[in-house]
């Protein structure tokens, strides 16, 4: 398949038939129960929905993906908020876009010395994990670390946060994470588990990448170095106001395909690992009263845009993720359709278990949509990944914006035209423009950060972050 065929299927997430019926609406209300129900959270760090079995491809490797989807509530349009992962996961801890729970970045500027300190959450912006503790769940995250480390603000009154290794897999995590519920089985519990196995920076298992696409014949090893080295030299390459992230000319289709391949292999392995743990929740009799959501922060480019890794556009690639939400008493499948996006997610496991969530945010609950009835939401997402892009998106159906903020420059894209993103329809559709041009300056509006304050940010010395 062609990189453009495959593209164009990217985002026709419609269909998954052959689902069974639908449970009852009314099934999903777990505020009743006798015994209180436990969440669980399962971040897949950097996995595409469309290289999973949930999309159109039916992709053969995660079938533990597939078991659980069985028993699930499948959101097969779900976006994320950014495409990388410390504002992503905040913005899912939080339920507030990036801008507003204000870690854009790894680092900040100290406004008194000027100096380049670590960000992390203001204190005045809760998490819905804190409230959990304040609601006597016992809450413990087993994570990969780097983005995900607790100094950002996730480990708030955690009782246990494990972050002491750097992109991680769940080689590492779920180990500890199984020991754990054994000890905490009979107590009410949330706990998170996250694996970098799918991300750039997280080795293929003891493989060389090579030996999985035997037919390969460029010069590339699929190695994490070498990741790293591309990454850095698509950034350099952005030198003015314009310029995209690239490496036409660098790299071909065949490399592409290539390094698709391997990362095809990493979500196998993350797959395998979240069936050992989904194993362990129903040996322990724990998965009959526990929420389990399991979705990804964001996903990857394999140069469908000229580029690689992730964080520099919002293209759908870096965006579109795999959310699954198994309701312990309904435990049958319903596929949902409608966009939704990350930052909703807590607040609809806070809307299913009757719980008040923090004050200010911006998802909604999903529960509409688990019930069967229709929700619309508007998705947007924003990166400023390591002050060399600067991009805003809205979506409202079909149509997507993208504003880069550092040149004005606006694209348009038809997702059911052309779902790859490669047309540009902004000089020819103003009829589509400008409601997403008027929602975008409303959004914008509303948020701490606006056009304005990041105009000339290139002049800032990328080079220390
Ligand atoms: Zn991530």
């Amino acid at each position: 398949m062609t990189l453009r065929r495959w593209a164009a299927v990217t985002l026709a997430a419609i269909g998954c038939a052959n689902a069974p019926a639908a449970p009852p609406r009314d099934s999903y209300d777990l505020r009743a129960a006798q015994r209180p129900y436990n969440v669980v959270v399962i971040s897949m760090d950097a996995v595409r929905y469309d290289r999973t079995g949930l999309g159109p491809e039916r992709h053969p490797w995660t079938p533990n993906l597939q078991r659980l989807a069985a028993e699930s509530v499948v959101f097969h349009n779900a976006s994320s908020a950014a495409p990388w992962t410390v504002p992503s996961h905040l913005a899912i801890w939080t339920g507030r876009w990036p801008s507003h729970h204000g870690v854009v970045n790894k680092l900040r500027e100290d406004p008194s010395t000027r100096a380049l300190v670590d960000a992390a959450l203001p204190a005045s912006v809760e998490t819905f994990p804190e409230l959990l503790v304040r609601e006597g769940f016992v809450c413990a995250a087993f994570t990969g670390g780097a983005g995900v480390s607790a100094r950002f603000g996730y480990g708030r009154g955690f009782h246990t946060y494990l972050d002491d290794r750097r992109f991680a897999g769940m080689d590492y995590s779920l180990p500890p994470a199984i020991a754990w519920l054994r000890a905490h089985a009979s107590e009410r519990f949330f706990l998170f588990l996250h694996g970098y196995d799918a991300h750039g920076q997280h080795p293929l298992d003891d493989v060389d990448p090579r030996a999985v696409a035997p037919d390969y014949r460029g010069p590339l090893d699929g190695s994490v170095a070498e990741q790293a080295r591309y990454r850095e030299q698509m950034l350099a390459a952005i030198e003015a106001p314009g310029d995209a992230a690239s490496l036409r000319g660098a790299l071909t289709a065949d490399d592409g395909r290539f390094l698709r391949t391997v990362y095809d292999r990493k979500i196998e392995a993350a797959d395998r690992r979240v069936g050992r743990f989904l194993d362990a929740l129903r040996e322990l009799g724990l998965l009959d009263r526990t929420l389990v959501v399991l979705l990804s922060d964001h996903g990857e480019e394999f140069l469908e845009h000229g580029a690689l890794d992730h964080g520099h556009t919002l293209h759908e690639e870096q965006l579109h993720v795999p959310l699954l939400m198994r309701f312990p008493r309904a435990a049958g499948r319903r596929d949902v359709q409608a966009p939704v996006r990350t930052i909703d997610v807590f607040p609809t496991v806070f809307d299913a278990l009757g719980l008040r969530g923090p004050a200010s945010v911006d998802g909604q609950s999903l529960m509409p949509l688990v019930r069967g009835q229709p929700l619309d939401l508007n998705l947007y997402a924003e990166t400023d990944y390591r002050l060399f892009v600067h991009h805003r998106m809205v979506r409202h159906g079909r149509w997507k914006l993208v504003l880069d903020l550092s040149d004005g420059q606006m694209q348009l894209f038809d997702l059911e035209a052309d779902p790859g993103e490669l047309r540009d329809r902004a000089a020819d559709a103003p009829d589509a423009l400008r409601p997403l041009q008027a929602d975008l300056s409303r959004w914008m509006s509303t948020l701490a950060t606006t056009p304005a304050a990041y105009r000339g940010r290139r002049d800032t010395p990328i080079t220390v972050y």
